[in-house]
């Protein structure tokens, strides 16, 4: 299959709903194997149809973002079905909604557990096997709440501000190494997706309020969407970026740039 990243095999964490299914659709669209990797196994084995439907080549790995020895089994399923690893996406992650005060250190360790444990503990094990393949991109998912605070996500916030400058950190690494192994964030504002439907029915009672009123925050005038999200991975995914390591990229309709 021919595309922007065809040849190439992807792991894609999270992805068998939301932003991390678009990009596991778009990556596969675009000729690169798939591993949709997530705790979800019922949604992930769906997308893995939609993409074989569409003719791309998929397959689902049980990955629990947490557990060091589910990593290492992911990456090596991935290795085995696709003979080499060139794309991670670390795209899953949680938000739990709380005051400081009132936040238990249960709630705040599970949301560091997904966001930046899993973030490091994919990173860790596929550089070892991005080596292999002579180079590689890592996309790690932050969001505007990686670059700006939020009131009652402290603890998202923080994870996700981890998770830009432990990009950069490991950009310089992978840059100065010779590995051919680049390193970048992406940042989106609010996006259409169960996580965001969430918020709207917590803080504005009703989706479709909800979806309205947030995107008066961003100035283009409206919430984002999955694919939107996808397009700025495909390129970070693609040789089209090879001079782009360290960057962060906001996708974000502007919501930071104020
Ligand atoms: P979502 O809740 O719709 O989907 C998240 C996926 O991650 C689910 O499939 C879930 O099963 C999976 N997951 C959760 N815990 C996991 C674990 N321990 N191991 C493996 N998989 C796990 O979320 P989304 O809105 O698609 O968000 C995807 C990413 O984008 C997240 O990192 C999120 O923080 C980030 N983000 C989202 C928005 C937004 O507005 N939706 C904005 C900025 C950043």
């Amino acid at each position: 299959m021919a595309g922007r990243v065809a040849g190439k095999a992807a792991l894609v964490s999270g992805a068998a709903t939301g932003i991390g299914q678009s990009i596991a659709m778009c990556l596969a669209a675009e000729g690169a194997s798939v591993a949709v990797a997530d705790i979800d196994a019922g949604r992930g084995a769906d997308v893995v149809t939609a993409i074989r439907e569409a003719g791309g080549k998929a397959l689902f790995l049980s990955l629990d973002v947490t557990e060091e020895a589910s990593w290492e089994a992911a990456i090596a399923a991935t290795e085995s079905e696709f003979g080499r690893l060139d794309i991670l996406v670390n795209n899953a992650g949680i938000a739990i909604v709380e005051s400081v005060d009132k936040m238990s250190f249960d709630d705040w360790r599970a949301v560091m557990a997904v966001n930046i444990d899993g973030v490091f503990l994919g990173t860790k094990h596929a550089v070892p096997a991005m080596r292999r393949a002579g180079g590689g991109s890592i996309v790690n998912i932050s969001s505007i709440l990686g670059l700006t605070g939020e009131e009652k996500l402290s603890a998202y916030c923080a994870s996700k501000g981890a998770v830009r400058l432990f990009t950069k950190a490991v950009a310089l690494e992978c840059g100065r190494d010779g590995s051919g192994i680049r390193v970048n964030s992406i940042h989106p504002g609010y996006i259409h997706t169960a996580m965001t439907e969430e918020t709207c029915r917590r803080d504005y009672g009703d989706i479709a309020t909800g979806f309205a009123e947030l995107g008066k925050l961003h100035p283009i005038g409206r919430v984002g969407e999955p694919e939107e999200i996808a397009a700025g991975v495909l390129y970070l995914a693609s040789d089209e970026s090879k001079f782009v390591t360290g960057s962060e990229l906001a996708i974000d309709g502007g919501y930071t740039a104020a």
